[in-house]
Formats: C-alpha cells, structure tokens, sequence
C-alpha cells in the first residue's frame, strides 16, 4: 500500500533522521521533498502545498533545531498532520434506525456491490445484525445476479424484483421487505454510471429522499487518483453524503485519493476495501494509516486481524495433537489457511514496523503458500498425517505431482520439523529449553 510515497518520504525525512548538521535551510529542504512526494502521489497541489505550510510552522515553532531529536520530532508532526488530514479520529457508521437504512452511491466499477457485500458479511459477523441487501440497479439484470451471487456467498438475502423498473419504489420496497422480516440493517446498492451525469444524481437524490438513509455511503476506487477527489466532490454537492468508502487499497495506489479526499468534501473515509473477498473489509483509522504511509507498519491492525481469525476450539484441539506428538500436514495446511484469511501476504507484511523497507524489491506473491500447498496436496493422507513415513522415494513422487524440486519438499519438511519441535516445547512451559535452542 502507498509503497512509492514511503519511500519518498522516508527518504525526505532522512536527511533529519540522520545526525547530519539540522539548519534551517535543511528543514525547508526537507518539506519541500515531502510537498513533491505528496505530488507524485497525486495529492491534490493546494492541499499538499497546505499541507507542507503547516508542518514547517509547526517544525520551526517548536524549535525543531534545538531539540536533541530533531528528525524524529520532525515525523511526529508529519505523522500528525497526516492523521489530521485524512480524518483525525476513526469515524464509526450510524445504525440507530430501525431498520437502520444504508445507502451506497457512486460510478460504476467503483465496487459499490462489493462492498455492499462486505458491509452486509461485516455486520452481520461482527456487529450480529441481520441486513438484508436490496438491488436497485434496474438497468443491468446482471448487477441484480451480482449482488445475488455476493448474497449466496455471505448467507445474507437479496431483495430484488426484476419487474420493477422505478428504483425509488424498489428501495422503498426493500425496506418494507425488511420490516416485515425483522432485518435490522437494510443496504441498498443503487446503479451507477462510468462517469458523474445528471439523471444518476437525480435517481439517487430521489431515492435518498425516500427511505431517508441513517447513512448515506459514497464509494469510490482509489486507484483513479485525482479523478476520485472530483468525483467525491461531485457526488457531496448533490448527495451530501455522510462518509466515503475508498476501495482497491490493496492494488497499486499512489495514495491520493486517501490523504486528499476528507479535506475536500470534509466527510470521513469510514471503511476501506483492501481486495475481491468478502473479508477485505477495514474500518479506516487515520492514524493507523499514517503510520503505515512513514513505514511504522500497523501492528494494531496486524494483531486486530490475527485475533478475527482466533478459533478457539480448533486451538484446543491443535493444542492436544501437539501434546500427543500427533500435529501433521493436514493441521499444517489448517494453519496456513488461517493465516490465509487474515489478508494477502503483501498486505500482511506492510503491518510490520519497517518490514515493507526491508522487503522493498522483493515479489511476494498474493499466494505466498501456494507451492506449500501444492506439496502437502501432493501427500496421501497417511504421509499427511504420519510425515516419518516420507523417505526418498516418497519425497521423488511429491515433488513430481506437485511440480515442485526435491529440494523444496526438503526445505518443507525441514520447516516443518522445526515448527513441530517448537510448538511441543511451548507446550512444555519449555521457555527455557526454547531460549536454548534460539540461541544455538
Ligand atoms: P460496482 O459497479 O460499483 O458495483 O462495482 P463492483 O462491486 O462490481 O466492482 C468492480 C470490480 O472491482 C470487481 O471486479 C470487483 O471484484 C473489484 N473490486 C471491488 N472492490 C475491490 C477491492 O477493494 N480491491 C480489489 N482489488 N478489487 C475490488
């Protein structure tokens, strides 16, 4: 995420970070490199160059020069201006209707129904409500099979009616739907068109107008940049929407889009879509996110998502099999799944204080278990579950059926014997034994 601006950035403010002589032409130097930084990034020039006045202001007021740390003071007040900038504090998402009503606007491709659906599986996991989803794009019967086919997935219903062509009549009807079936969140995903045009506003001013949304949501693609900033601006003069949505954070981003948009409709970003699967769903955190813009990494965030992913009966069941020496590929490949669900590798890794520097160049492949996989797959159940039984001739067969090189399968089953050994020594209270071992 942002990678490029990181770098810029980090590297504006390591002319300070280091023990360099700090001068007052230095500190200027310095926001001057953050101000191109921002640039490149596509934030908008006004914002950015208000952006660069206040952090020099602030860096020269509180006497930056004078303080033992200067470079490190000067990131605190990038950082907080950042946080600043891209909303201050996390705002959350008003549900006190009944059924609370949640609008979704914006173009077409924007991922409106995805996200509708991401929203709806959130709720509905993590705040036990009971949405129901409403289509109202009449003109395209495949976006009505769309949101369908995101309903399926997440178990969570659909209303739609393909005889209705008037999507105001349609959105009241959800919503009558949902009374009369005791939904408590109804989110309804409207049509929208490839770019900003009069009679989408109108549609959707109308039906605005009547269902009266607790919260109207604005969604947008990140990747579009400026492009984002004019349409959010767009959309708010007619809509005077109560919070944005940015999607596709995960792919190639330049950052725009999140540092300028709240300082432009002055409407929080409340949610972030970071990928295509239902649970690529974030609440957006300003400060979180301006740590991980300087490379601090999210671990919040980070431990947040390991904790979704918790099981604890299957931990206990984990637990016993380690305990009778019983752990084999198959709770190996569960653990990997696991992991799995908490997001792409890339984006993993990103959480991590000053890991994305120190991976710069790397390829990490969104399926970074895939060959992993591929060897256990090519396993029979007993190997599996016995990996002793695994001698040469085994080990010749899985690296065939895999399509992988013996050396990989060693290198698999080496890791996966340290992994074994650890877990039986945590178990052991064998902190101790462990700390020996580390240090061998
Ligand atoms: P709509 O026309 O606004 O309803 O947009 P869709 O929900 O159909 O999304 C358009 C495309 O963007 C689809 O291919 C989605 O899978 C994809 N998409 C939506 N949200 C995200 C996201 O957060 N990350 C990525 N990588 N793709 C997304």
């Amino acid at each position: 995420m942002f990678d490029s601006l990181s770098e810029k950035l980090d590297k504006a403010l390591h002319v300070l970070k280091g023990h360099g002589q700090i001068t007052e032409i230095n500190v200027a130097e310095t926001t001057k490199e953050v101000r191109r930084a921002l640039l490149d990034a596509d934030v908008n020039f006004k914002i950015a160059k208000e952006f660069t006045n206040r952090v020099k202001e602030k860096a020269l007021g509180q006497n930056v020069l004078k303080t033992l740390q200067p470079g490190q003071l000067m990131v605190k007040i990038v950082k907080d201006e950042l946080t600043e900038l891209m909303g201050g504090d996390a705002s959350g998402i008003n549900l006190s209707g009944s059924p609370s009503v949640i609008l979704m606007s914006g173009l077409q491709g924007s991922g409106k129904t995805t996200f509708s659906g991401k929203l709806a599986n959130y709720l509905k996991k993590k705040k036990s409500k009971n949405p129901l989803l409403v289509a109202c794009d009449v003109y395209r019967p495949a976006a009505i099979d769309q949101l369908h086919v995101v309903g399926d997935q997440i178990g969570v219903p659909v209303f739609s009616d393909r005889e209705n062509q008037d999507p105001v009549s349609l959105a009241k009807a959800g919503v009558a739907h949902a009374k009369a079936n005791g939904h408590n969140v109804v989110i309804i995903d409207t049509a929208g068109r490839l770019a900003v045009d009069e009679q989408m506003m109108t549609e959707i001013a109308n039906i605005r107008d009547a269902v009266s949304p607790q919260e109207t949501l604005f969604v947008v693609d990140s990747m579009t940049g400026q492009d984002a900033v004019n349409t959010a601006k767009a959309f708010n003069d007619v809509l005077d929407f109560d919070g944005v949505i940015l999607t596709k954070l995960d792919g190639d981003t330049r950052g725009g889009a999140a540092i300028s948009i709240k300082s432009v409709v002055n409407k929080p970003i409340k949610f972030i879509g970071t990928g295509e699967k239902m649970e690529a769903i974030d609440v957006f955190y300003p400060a979180r996110m301006a740590d991980r813009i300087l490379g601090m990494g999210d671990v919040v965030s980070l431990v947040e998502r390991a904790q979704e992913q918790f099981d604890e009966e299957e931990a206990r069941k984990l637990q016993k099999k380690i305990a009778k020496n019983k752990f084999g590929f198959d709770d190996f490949l569960k653990q990997i799944q696991q992991i799995k669900k908490m997001g792409n590798m890339k984006d993993l890794m990103g959480m991590i204080p000053g890991a994305g520097k120190a991976l710069k160049g790397l390829d990490i492949e969104d399926d970074a278990f895939k060959h992993v996989e591929a060897i256990i797959y090519s396993m029979t159940p007993e190997e599996r579950s016995n990996p002793t039984t695994l001698n040469a001739s085994r080990k010749k067969r899985i690296a065939k059926g895999s399509g992988r090189s013996i050396q990989e399968v060693n290198q698999l089953l080496k890791q996966f014997n340290q992994m074994s050994k650890m877990m039986k020594m945590m178990q052991g209270g064998g902190g101790k034994k462990m700390m020996q071992m580390m240090q061998n």
